[in-house]
């Protein structure tokens, strides 16, 4: 008993201390659970009410782009179970960026499948240290990995008939990564963006910047996307490409919502205005 009530008076102490960690909040939501769903051609989605794992089916196997939060991975399996999908056949599991959001899940998702690491040079260091240097999420460690191929800018990826072509994008991260892929869905041409997360995200990008070419590298990450003609646009955050809202319309009869060419060039407009009210509020601050 005296051991219990000491354990409930640490717990008593602890707990506060851990309901304000960072991202407290946003992980319990973030990792609401989702049902999983067809997006288009071989693109399914198999990630949380908030953090988008898509998955890509091809004749030599799966890829999964994205691993969520450490949290994720049960659900993230299920979801992939759901499809009627083997966890075992999961081949490639591609970084988006070394934020614990998107990587946290990786390791043990890497344990479980066996797969191989795909990431960017720029994050390559972060996820095998297990934590990114600066920034917001810079005090959230996630289980660091061994990165097996890194892949350059404009690269392209061609694993069981399916070929994904790297962007760099980096701003968010040093080593942010974008993917295209073409598909062809009734005989109509399409091309995917799996686009790699645009805000500042806290990030420092003037005074004392984050790293030194962040604000320059934002804006060619900006440039960068308006160059390509994406009719699909998949974000690493769900709700901003609204790839939920979309299933669920989908499922009410309507044609393909996730075909909408407009969607890239207003995603990217809006996270340019951001980047620069944001950076204008910093040259402001004393
Ligand atoms: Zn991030």
């Amino acid at each position: 008993m005296k051991f219990l009530a000491a354990a409930f008076a640490l717990a008593a102490l602890i707990l506060p201390a851990a309901a304000e960690a960072p991202f407290a909040k946003d992980r319990i939501a973030w990792n609401k659970p989702a049902e999983p769903f067809h997006i288009i051609g071989p693109v399914y989605y198999v990630g949380t009410a908030g953090l988008s794992v898509h998955l890509i089916k091809t004749r030599q196997g799966l890829i999964l782009i994205d691993q969520g939060l450490p949290e994720s991975v049960p659900l993230i399996e299920a979801n992939i179970q759901k499809l009627s999908f083997k966890l075992g056949d999961v081949k490639l599991l591609l970084a988006g960026h070394a934020h614990f959001d998107h990587v946290g899940g990786l390791a043990q998702l890497q344990k479980d499948t066996g797969a191989r690491i795909v990431a960017s040079a720029a994050d390559k260091p972060f996820l095998e240290a297990g934590r990114i240097t600066f920034g917001p999420s810079a005090p959230i460690p996630f289980t660091p990995v061994k990165v097996d191929c890194v892949i350059g800018d404009g690269e392209a990826l061609s694993f069981g008939g399916v070929t994904l072509t790297a962007h760099l994008t980096p701003g968010h991260t040093p080593g942010n990564l974008s993917w295209t892929m073409k598909i062809v869905e009734n005989g109509e041409p399409h091309l995917v963006l799996f686009a790699g997360s645009l805000s500042t995200g806290g990030n420092p990008i003037a005074g004392t910047p984050t790293y030194p070419s962040i604000t320059q590298d934002y804006r060619k990450s900006f440039a960068k996307l308006k160059s390509l003609s994406a009719d699909i646009l998949l974000t690493e955050h769900q709700d901003i490409a609204g790839e939920i809202d979309k299933s669920q319309r989908r499922k009410m009869g309507a044609p393909n919502p996730f075909i909408a060419p407009e969607a890239l060039p207003a995603y990217v407009a809006a996270s340019e205005r951001d980047f620069e009210t944001a950076l204008a509020k910093e040259k402001r601050a004393p």
